[in-house]
């Protein structure tokens, strides 16, 4: 998606993936080989201008190579602190900008000792390569505690104290080598199994100069002041009453951005490679109500969601599987109720 809204800008793109099968490839001139092997990271940075990446567990070694030889966005700083769960609260924390309450996890007593600083119920996840609610175990009560350690106790942990929120919400924002800052509006989302299943853009009920939205493009630039960061950034807020409270951020365009390819008017994607680029940032206002579903696993032919008015179909080119995101669709209407009332009666077209 970066590729397909950079080539109208004139840019051409190389891909790097583990995988030779990886579906940027029926777009981009694709490299692939283990992202740890330094031939294979030479290949790809041969006589490129500039990179960039959009998955949080590149090996950092990997950006730190390419880093020698090209310019980087977002740096090696940005990556580091979100590739571990504890680094990146411990981060939030220096800012204060307020976490659920959280503790380094490395043996069955830290655990148990953990649980009576923290209480319970409360989150047991690995510090780092969890996504999608993977490597994540609730523990509601003390006889738990074993069964979450047997589970993941193999790795380094951090308990998390489960956060009463309200709702969830997120920021995507993005800075450009000149330091030009510009956010989205906040947007809602909703999970299932720990996927993200729907985003509604811009969140219901939050008016263009509400204190959420104060508080929460704030917050975003102390993190990206502090980073020097440059590119799309995404912050994953939980709301409780009037406050925010952070679960995590992601050094990358954002899932819960995808919204803005139809209902903005630049795409976090166009807003990204602009970025990096240092050239003018475009408007993040939306220019529609939106509601962003994930296709996962499975979905239905094309031509099914192409009849619908208001429907967008992103896919991804990517084979079906269980708990797997295959595309998204981007409903748009023109007030909040237009697009809520479309997306709700294709629900029942959703596989997971
Ligand atoms: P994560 O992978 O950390 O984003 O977690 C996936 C989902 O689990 C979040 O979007 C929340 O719905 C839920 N979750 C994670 N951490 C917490 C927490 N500390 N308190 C409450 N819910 C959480």
């Amino acid at each position: 998606m970066l590729a397909l809204s950079g080539y109208p800008l004139g840019l051409k793109f190389r891909i790097l993936d583990g995988s030779p099968e990886a579906p940027a490839g029926h777009v981009s001139p694709l490299v692939s080989g283990p992202l740890d092997q330094l031939e294979t990271l030479d290949r790809f940075a041969d006589g490129l201008e500039c990179a960039t990446f959009e998955f949080e567990n590149v090996p950092l070694k990997a950006i730190e190579h390419l880093s020698n030889h090209l310019p980087v966005h977002p740096g090696c700083l940005a990556l580091e602190k979100s590739q571990d769960r504890w680094v990146e609260k411990e981060f939030f924390r220096s800012l204060l900008i307020p976490t659920a309450p959280f503790a380094p996890v490395t043996t069955h007593e830290g655990l148990q000792q953990a649980t009576l600083e923290i209480g319970l119920p409360a989150i047991l996840k690995t510090r780092r390569f969890g996504y999608d609610g993977k490597g994540q175990v609730r523990l509601n009560m003390p006889s738990d505690v074993s069964q979450g350690w047997d589970a993941l106790g193999s790795q380094p942990l951090i308990l998390e104290g489960l956060v009463p929120f309200d709702r969830e919400l997120s920021q995507v924002s993005v800075r450009s080598t000149k330091g030009e800052i510009r956010h989205y509006p906040l947007v809602e989302n909703f999970h299932r199994k720990g996927i993200l299943h729907k985003t509604i853009a811009p969140a219901p009920g939050i008016a263009p100069n509400d204190p959420l939205e104060h508080q929460s493009r704030q917050a975003m630039e102390k993190v990206m002041e502090a980073l020097d960061y440059v590119g799309v950034l995404a912050i994953e807020w939980f709301q409780v009453g009037a406050s925010l409270v952070a679960n995590e951020m992601a050094p990358r365009v954002h899932n819960t951005g995808h919204w803005t390819m139809d209902g903005a008017k630049t795409s976090q994607f166009e807003n990204h490679i602009r970025a990096i680029l240092g050239w003018p940032l475009g408007s993040t206002e939306a220019n529609h109500h939106t509601v962003m579903l994930n296709l996962i696993g499975s979905h239905r032919p094309p031509e099914d969601w192409l009849a619908i008015p208001g429907v967008r179909l992103h896919l991804y080119g990517k084979s079906p599987r269980q708990g797997r995101k295959l595309g998204h669709v981007n409903v748009l209407g023109n007030t909040a109720m237009e697009a809520l009332s479309r997306s709700e009666t294709l629900l029942d077209w959703l596989s997971e």
